[in-house]
């Protein structure tokens, strides 16, 4: 059974999801209509549940909010199509993307605007992959490994690179060498943030370590997603959860020391009850394993740093 835990700093929350956050919370305290939540406001369960115990209604499709309702944009990004139908049929929007994610849409607009033929690296099908290729979806193809960048037809074009921000940092540098070696003229932005990046580096320091290492985080949380796939890339054993009662006691078995990190979604309140139950179970020595230490702060939405002065 486990002796010492490892803690990841930094861990959970990043700047990004502070802000979302903090902007749905402030509109469901001052408003009396309707707020509607493009998307998961946050890719985790238990934020999202909370939110609509409190009345915030999530929508998949931009049609389910009436005409002039209040919206909120997540932090993963939209669209130029949906913002478009949007002033179309006057919804209230406050916009809650990540400004790390803006400036991916804002290369992206640019680099199609100059004539460029765009590879987003990424997971398509994940909402911030399908806001930055809306972009210029005529000019994007998106690829998801270096095997996908063979597929790629040869374009007329010359090649831009964005990425999804919350990607393998070395998968992603992987992917990058295969474009560089196909399109050695390429323009390349490498946009993986600040919060991905930390939390993927400490993950491999307490994996050097740790014989088990635990990942709060939601499945469609693509950077959880991705910190557990670090961990095992370093041949320790790693399990996503999204809280306490989904960890199976029988993992600590043969498990000395126990690393815990947390998705930059993630609130820490979910890390306490299961650092308090490793204290019961026996683990006596708790450390910190360091990386880094974050300062980013974003402004909340315009509409709402206004309210909120
Ligand atoms: Fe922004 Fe990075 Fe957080 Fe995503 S993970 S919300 S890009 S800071």
């Amino acid at each position: 059974m486990p002796h010492t835990l490892l803690l990841a700093e930094p861990r959970g929350f990043c700047a990004g999801v502070v802000r979302a956050i903090d902007a749905l919370d402030r509109l469901l305290n001052q408003v009396e209509e309707p707020v509607y939540v493009f998307h998961e406001i946050v890719h985790n369960r238990y934020v999202v549940d909370g939110f609509r115990s409190r009345g915030a209604v999530f929508i998949d499709d931009i049609s389910e909010a009436p005409d002039g309702a209040l919206v909120v944009f997540s932090a993963h990004g939209v669209d130029p199509a949906i913002i478009k139908n949007a002033e179309q049929r006057e919804l209230k929007v406050i916009d809650a993307t990540c400004p790390l994610v803006t400036k991916v849409h804002l290369e992206a607009r640019k680099a199609a605007k100059d004539g460029y033929k765009i590879l987003l690296v990424g997971h398509d099908g994940h909402d911030e992959v399908q806001g930055t290729k809306g972009e210029a979806p005529d000019r994007t193809s998106v690829v998801d490994s270096a095997q996908d960048v063979l597929a790629i037809n040869e374009p007329e074009a010359p090649v831009f690179v964005v990425t999804q921000t919350t990607l393998s940092v070395e998968d992603t540098l992987g992917t990058i060498e295969a474009i560089k070696g196909r399109f050695p003229d390429a323009e390349i932005r490498n946009d993986i943030c600040y919060a991905t990046t930390n939390r993927q580096q400490a993950v491999k320091e307490m994996a050097e370590r740790a014989d088990l290492v635990i990942v709060v985080g939601s499945t469609n949380s693509s950077n959880s997603v991705r910190l557990v796939e670090v961990a095992k890339s370093m041949g320790v054993r790693a399990q996503l959860v999204d809280g306490l009662t989904d960890i199976d006691p029988n993992w600590y078995t043969d498990s000395d020391i126990v690393g815990l990190t947390a998705g930059a979604s993630v609130p820490d309140e979910l890390l306490d009850p299961i650092i308090e139950d490793l204290k019961i179970r026996g683990v006596e020595n708790i450390e910190a394993v360091v990386v880094a230490e974050e300062t980013v702060e974003f402004r909340l939405p315009l509409e709402l740093s206004g309210n909120a002065e």
